[in-house]
């Protein structure tokens, strides 16, 4: 009989999960310590895979006109994304309207069920620091404490600061040490991704039962059309956006690309954090797909942290959809605000679940609307999380294959892989 290929294998589990949590509700809690398990081994990957990867990336570019037009292509391509992505959700939202019309029965009780959940996503928002403030967060004082304490945008400011120092170091024996060691962990690191993902489809099993034995399916009848809206949006972003970008950009068969970073999608789904998927991602890209690390180990984690499409379409949903609730008017600034905060959020956003929740409270308060509106949405955020994280990675991967092929660097990535 064929192998299963490892997809197959964790879509399999993914079901499976799904059936158990709906089946035994709460109590398959029992089983969330193996989820757990499988995504702390991933989440032990990430911070010196995307350290060592990214120092090696930078120091082999060199010349930095080439790693300011890699830079510029990649910024560019995640705002342009992520602009398209909010208009969608904006587009979508105003023409279903599915906050019209709510009954005030079940609103009040959505917002009596999930204010506790609210408060404290409005309490950790507000807590936020100026904006002054968190751009020089960027720099780290300590980089030993930014690897410590996993801060990723500190962790790729000292990982590129200290590969463009590596090339100018004067003595080429100093250089080549330094370099081929981080290339060996670089190395390792992929290897023990490779180890990690033979318990994928059991860890996603346990995952997928937890989340659905958790929340219930009760909530999401009443929500059904918001979430309808966000979950149609999403499936529209990335079969036109992605599939557009990647066949005209790359010149790559959207077929061949959706079936190599699967794997990446799937982990992105069951964990709800792009950081935990990241390992993965950059595995399928630079194996699947033939980016070269090069390029690979600067966009991808670059893009776990400040790129996120789906996050931000759903910012864009959510908001017109809470001030529907509250029969309040947005009128065309309203929605040009919402494309702009949405953006800033979906950057500021964390790669780990349920942040966009919280920064969502950030768009909220710019328009005024009601931040207790967070409250009614909350019942069905970790099934959209969820999806909204696979958004988020796979538009991470299709810039990485864009960006090698404007730099003329995309190969041909693993035979097996070209199915298309
Ligand atoms: N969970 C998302 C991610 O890791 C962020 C979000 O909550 O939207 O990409």
């Amino acid at each position: 009989m064929k192998k299963l290929t490892l997809p197959t294998q964790i879509a399999i589990g993914m079901a499976i999960g799904v059936l158990l949590g709906a089946w035994l509700g709460e109590s398959i809690l029992v089983i969330k310590p193996i989820g757990d398990l499988f995504l702390r081994l991933i989440r032990m990957v990430v911070v010196p895979l995307v350290f060592a990867s990214l120092l090696v990336g930078t120091a082999t570019v060199g010349d930095p006109k080439k790693l300011g037009r890699i830079g510029g292509r990649t910024m560019a391509y995640y705002l342009c994304t992520t602009a398209i992505a909010i208009t969608i959700g904006l587009l979508i939202a105003n023409i279903v309207q599915p906050g019209a019309g709510m009954d005030p029965i079940v609103q009040e009780r959505l917002l009596a069920d999930f204010s506790a959940g609210a408060d404290a996503s409005v309490e950790r928002m507000q807590q936020r620091p100026s904006v002054t403030d968190t751009l020089l967060d960027i720099v780290p004082q300590n980089p030993i404490e930014a690897l410590a304490t996993a801060n990723m945008l500190q962790i790729i400011f000292f990982a590129v600061m200290f590969g463009v120092a590596l090339t100018m170091v004067p003595r080429p024996e100093h250089k080549a040490a330094v370099l081929s060691f981080f290339e060996g962990v670089s190395d390792a690191m992929i290897q023990l991704v490779h180890i990690v993902m033979l318990i994928a489809p059991i860890g996603v099993l346990a995952l997928m039962a937890v989340a659905v034995g958790q929340f219930g399916l009760d909530v999401l009848r009443v929500l059904l059309l918001y979430a309808a809206c966000v979950v149609v949006g999403l499936l529209l972003h990335m079969s036109l956006v992605y599939t557009a970008a990647v066949r005209l950009f790359a010149k790559m068969s959207p077929r061949r690309f959706f079936t190599a970073i699967r794997p990446a999608q799937l982990v992105a789904f069951s964990t709800s954090s792009s950081g935990a998927a990241l390992p993965v991602t950059m595995d399928r890209v630079t194996k699947g797909l033939g980016v070269p690390e090069q390029v690979s180990s600067f966009v991808l984690p670059l893009g776990a942290t400040i790129n996120m499409d789906g996050t931000a379409l759903y910012q864009g949903v959510a908001t017109v959809f809470i001030a529907q609730v509250y029969g309040m008017e947005l009128g065309v600034g309203g929605q040009l605000t919402i494309v702009l905060m949405a953006t800033l959020a979906s950057i500021g956003a964390a790669a780990v679940p349920g942040v966009g929740i919280i920064t969502l409270a950030m768009v909220l308060e710019q328009l005024g609307l009601p931040l207790e509106g967070v409250a009614l949405i909350l019942g069905v955020d970790r099934i959209l999380d969820m999806l909204r994280t696979a958004t988020n990675v796979t538009g991470d991967a299709s810039a990485a294959v864009i960006v090698a092929a404007a730099e003329g660097q995309l190969e041909s990535g693993e035979q097996n892989d070209a199915t298309a």
